[in-house]
């Protein structure tokens, strides 16, 4: 496995470019200023490029007659950006998950649902009919 560090936005956006397809430099540039919200020069992206090239994780084709440059993923630069998306997936889990109410049907409750106070409690149901379903089995 590639020893690639994802330590900010910049190289996971990059990645996430990626892995939507190949993509030229000034691609990349444009909509990596576009998602971060501020003005990114090829100096901040190629780099990191270099360094996925260096490490087997994207490859370069060369076409047109000025020979520009387009970047893809490799077969390994996608198994990596597979692993990097289910690890951040896990750590928005972590993030939400205290957030998360669960009703008794099991549900879980994302936003909204419904608040009900019962036996003092305030319990909190996906919706109404939970809340009565709760009710007459207590
Ligand atoms: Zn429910």
């Amino acid at each position: 496995m590639a020893k690639i560090k994802i330590t900010n936005m910049l190289k996971f956006y990059t990645l996430c470019l990626l892995a939507e397809g190949p993509k030229h430099g000034y691609e990349l540039i444009k909509e990596l200023g576009r998602n971060l919200g501020r003005s990114i020069s090829a100096s901040n992206v190629y780099p990191f490029l270099e360094v996925l090239k260096k490490n087997r994780m994207i490859a370069i084709d060369k076409v047109g007659k000025r020979d520009k440059k387009i970047y893809h993923l490799t077969a390994e630069g996608r198994n990596f950006t597979r692993d990097m998306f289910s690890k951040f997936g896990d750590l928005i889990d972590v993030a939400i998950k205290p957030r998360i109410a669960t009703c008794p049907c099991g549900c879980k409750i994302y936003s909204g649902g419904h608040s009900e106070r019962i036996k003092g409690r305030l319990m909190k149901f996906c919706c109404s009919h939970c809340a009565r379903m709760h009710k007459a089995k207590i």
